[in-house]
């Protein structure tokens, strides 16, 4: 694990190093691009950004056009503990990458871009928030990786949208297995009592955004959902990067 440790650091040193001598990178193809930590056009055009119609409680992306209060299946036959999540674009195999490096440390500068998409994406639910927490790490995993990708990305979307982060909001009660191969029932029990809400304080009465970087079943944000209002917190919504298009069933 030390080595992992000192790989990390080596390749984060190298990284900014290279960053501050080469002209900036597109986040996905490492194009030359205008911006740090932007995507290429070529890259863009390839995302599938998410906008109506999609479901209003989970915002998973749906066919059907016209009606404003489109509910999909899945939350139909069981609502999730938070109120509603919205995602910046499909996690597919244009986007993958994007996601992949950041959680791996290798394009953190990317935090900043990202997060201005998703306060675009996320308006509905950032407007009225009062607390931003970001989904934690597991303590050993969080060693390993030496920073959680959620908190970079919550503490960027928090300055820009002028709101308090509780970096450290919630934490995990034990390692869960890795949730890969889990259906949807599989994945909530893994995750059932994974979290618990630290400093229960701030968060009574309040309305809690909750940051990932990728929303699957929904599972993990359920959880971090249930410890929050166990926690006294008011109302829970979710605010990711990227989603899987569904079906969530
Ligand atoms: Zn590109
Ligand atoms: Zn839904």
């Amino acid at each position: 694990m030390a080595f992992a440790v000192t790989m990390d650091v080596l390749r984060h040193i190298a990284r900014r190093a290279i960053d501050a001598v080469l002209p900036p990178q597109c986040i996905s193809c490492s194009a030359l691009v205008d911006t740090p930590g932007a995507l290429c056009a070529d890259c863009f055009n390839g995302f599938t950004f998410i906008t109506a119609p999609m479901c209003r409680v989970c915002g998973v992306p749906l066919q059907a056009a016209g009606a404003a209060e489109l509910i999909c299946g899945a939350c139909l036959k069981e609502r999730p503990e938070f109120n509603c999540a919205r995602a910046v674009f499909v996690y597919d195999t244009a986007s993958k990458g994007v996601v992949l490096k950041f959680k791996h440390g290798d394009r953190t500068d990317a935090a900043a871009h990202l997060a201005r998409w998703m306060l675009r994406a996320g308006e509905e639910v950032l407007s009225d928030c009062d607390v931003i927490v970001p989904v934690p790490l597991h303590r050993w995993r969080l060693l390993w990786r030496s920073y959680n990708q959620a908190a970079l990305l919550a503490n960027a979307l928090g300055r820009l949208a002028q709101k308090p982060v509780i970096a450290d909001g919630l934490r995990r009660m034990r390692a869960t297995p890795s949730q890969g191969r889990l259906d949807r029932v599989a994945r909530r029990r893994n995750v059932g009592r994974a979290f618990a809400a630290q400093q229960a304080a701030a968060f009574a009465g309040k309305k809690v955004l909750l940051i990932d970087d990728v929303l699957t079943t929904g599972a993990t944000a359920d959880a971090c959902a249930r410890a929050l209002l166990a926690a006294g917190a008011r109302r829970i919504d979710v605010l990711v990067l990227a989603r899987v298009p569904g079906p969530a069933g």
